[in-house]
């Protein structure tokens, strides 16, 4: 069955690489108008790459600055992308890093960014959303849904990780915010999801994957023994922006090739 998103308008958060990147042509495929954010003018000239593949693809789209975790900053994006772009119909929080330590020599500046990128990002902009989502309404020539919000969230956010406590903490309390969402927001018809990527070749993991013996060891974690792509993330995203999922609210989804089974058990713990 096609799935359609003709007329919809995307704001994927940091899209300029991998896994944003991936969500933003899957959606342009599937008939959306996506915004193409990124966080800083470094890295404007990868945003006009994937925008450029987006188009030549008969897509259409836009690029736009703007550091998520600044309140006025995302303030901003959002009226700009409300004016010339008429609404936003799909928010899909995808910007998220990675500042990592051993726990006892982690610094309040690594932890402060990791939250502040990765939690307060996802906060201001789904905020923003729901407040332009409830003032236009349901457009029942697009969706059966008042708007639907995608939480990247990971397979961290119920998979401890030593060395890491800043991102699982962050990606914890995504759970916490899109359920609270999921249930604030459900009678306005407003859906709150979240997709748990397991390990997906990007550039926020190179070291995980860009030696033999770094993806060997990777993919003993693997059931379905291979790396995930970008377009793993893509397929899911479509379907739940999409009124194929329409009574999918409030649901982690993870997507990790089995990862979440917990491998190491398969011969008996
Ligand atoms: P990536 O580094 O390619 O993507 C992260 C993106 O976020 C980049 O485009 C970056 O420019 C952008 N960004 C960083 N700070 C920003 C800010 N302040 N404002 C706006 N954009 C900002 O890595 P990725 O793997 O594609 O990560 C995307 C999301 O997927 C992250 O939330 C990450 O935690 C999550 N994730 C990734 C994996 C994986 O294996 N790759 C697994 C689970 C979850």
């Amino acid at each position: 069955m096609e799935i359609s998103l003709k007329n919809q308008v995307a704001l994927i958060t940091g899209s300029s690489s991998g896994i944003g990147a991936g969500i933003a042509k899957s959606l342009s495929e599937s008939g959306a108008t996506v915004v193409i954010n990124y966080p800083f003018p470094g890295a404007k000239e990868q945003a006009e790459a994937v925008l450029d593949e987006i188009s030549g693809n008969g897509g259409k789209g836009i690029i736009y600055q703007c550091d998520v975790s600044k309140e006025d900053e995302v303030v901003k994006m959002f009226q700009d992308i409300i004016r010339d772009l008429g609404t936003i119909d799909i928010l899909v929080n995808n910007a998220g890093i990675q500042k990592d330590a051993k726990f006892m020599e982690m610094t309040l500046d690594q932890w402060n960014a990791v939250i502040s990128v990765n939690l307060t990002g996802q906060f201001l902009c789904a905020r923003e959303a729901i407040k332009e989502f409830l003032r236009r309404g349901i457009d029942p020539a697009k969706s059966v849904a008042c708007g639907k919000i995608i939480h990247i969230s990971s397979v961290h956010e119920i998979i401890p990780w030593a060395g890491h406590a800043n991102y699982a903490s962050s990606k914890g309390a995504i759970r916490m915010l899109m359920q609270t969402l999921a249930q604030e927001y459900g009678a306005d018809r407003i859906r709150v999801n979240s997709i748990c990527p397991g390990a997906i070749q990007t550039p926020i993991n190179t070291t995980a994957w860009d030696t033999k013996e770094a993806l060997d060891s990777l993919l003993t974690l693997i059931p379905y023994n291979r790396i995930g792509q970008p377009a793993d993330i893509g397929n899911l995203a479509v379907f739940l922006a999409s009124d194929m999922s329409d009574y999918i609210t409030g649901a982690s989804i993870f997507i990790d090739g089995g990862m979440t089974t917990f491998e190491s058990f398969s011969t008996g713990g």
